[in-house]
């Protein structure tokens, strides 16, 4: 739409294009408002559109993934739990692993807090590679980041891993979180997508950027487009870490989508001295958020505790991520606009 396109004259678009068959998906951005078309072959009547009261102009969309397509868009930001995810403003998520006690989530809620993290994060349900390892306190976890968030005022996240307990999770979490592991279970991605929460998505093991953006695509197509992209290193041949951080993944889904992109550097590096080098280096490529594991005594962690930071490196890591230079994309737009 035009800039100054009124309401009306974008409620009366959305009418033409669902009447001649179409589904519009209206996003409504901090200066413009861009109505996606979806349906078969609406180029054809693209000049129909260009000749709509208020329209600027009509933009065909050649990747699979539509809605989350960058296509000239700014970056879209939303809300979390009254955060702003995606606005400028660094936002940092910390937390365990997973949720194992009272007293341990209390202590990472309170930590995480005074070193400025914005959200806090905690297992309940895990996705474990060993049917025999530690799954998660489930439910009873989910009260205590309800409990946490009462306490501190931070929105929580947790990972849902099954269709069937997405509405279980809807009821305690800020935002849903979809793990490295289900980034292609398809069922579950449409499901969330029904809730209208907030999603972080994790990419793939193993999936290419493609891959990742149609993940995406799948839940902003069932009308909810608040997903968070996390990086969260890939597998490669490299064994000395975990996984390796794809930091290219940043400034390239910066440029394919307009989704707000984040960075795990616990679970890309698996070891913790690396995860405060990662979390700079995130920070200054530009991602939007970052995420890490923390842990009262990580060494007695039931999951990821060789990666999980103890409260004194967490606040250091902080403490430094204050004086890291952000790369910043809205900059980088306004000069290929100029
Ligand atoms: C997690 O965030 O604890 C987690 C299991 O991450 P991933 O799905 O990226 O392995
Ligand atoms: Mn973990």
């Amino acid at each position: 739409m035009e800039p100054g396109a009124t309401p009306e004259q974008t409620a009366a678009v959305i009418t033409e294009i669902e009447n001649l068959g179409f589904t519009s998906h209206p996003i409504y951005g901090e200066h413009l408002t861009v109505v996606a078309v979806v349906g078969k072959h609406p180029g054809a009547l693209r000049e129909h559109f260009e000749s709509l009261d208020g329209v600027s102009r009509v933009q065909l969309i050649d990747q699979s993934y539509k809605l989350v397509a960058r296509a000239g868009r700014e970056g879209s930001a939303f809300d979390v739990g009254g955060v702003t995810v995606g606005g400028g403003e660094l936002v940092v998520i910390a937390g365990p692993c997973s949720v194992e006690s009272e007293e341990q989530l209390m202590a990472c809620a309170r930590a995480a807090k005074a070193g400025g993290a914005r959200l806090l994060r905690g297992g309940a349900f895990k996705p474990r590679t060993s049917p025999y390892s530690f799954m998660g306190l489930g439910e009873r976890a989910l009260e205590l980041l309800a409990q946490a968030r009462e306490e501190t005022g931070l929105p929580v996240v947790s990972e849902v891993m099954d269709p069937r307990r997405v509405e279980l999770l809807a009821q305690y979490v800020d935002m849903l979180q979809i793990g490295a592991r289900n980034m292609q279970n398809f069922v579950l991605l449409a499901e969330v997508g029904q809730t209208g929460l907030p999603v972080m998505l994790k990419r793939g093991l193993a999936a290419s950027i493609d891959d990742f953006l149609n993940a995406a695509e799948y839940i902003a197509s069932q009308g909810n487009d608040r997903v968070l992209m996390c990086e969260r290193g890939i597998r490669t041949f490299e064994t000395t870490t975990r996984n390796t951080l794809d930091i290219n993944a940043v400034p390239v889904l910066k440029r394919l989508t307009h989704l707000p992109v984040a960075v795990d550097p616990s679970h890309a590096a698996g070891e913790r001295d690396y995860v405060a080098p990662l979390s700079w280096a995130a920070a200054a490529v530009g991602a939007d958020v970052i995420m890490v594991e923390i842990h009262p005594t990580p060494s007695t962690a039931l999951s990821d505790g060789g990666q999980s930071l103890d409260f004194a490196s967490f606040a250091k890591l902080m403490d430094g991520l204050r004086g890291v230079p952000r790369y910043s994309y809205r900059s980088a737009r306004a000069v290929e606009a100029e």
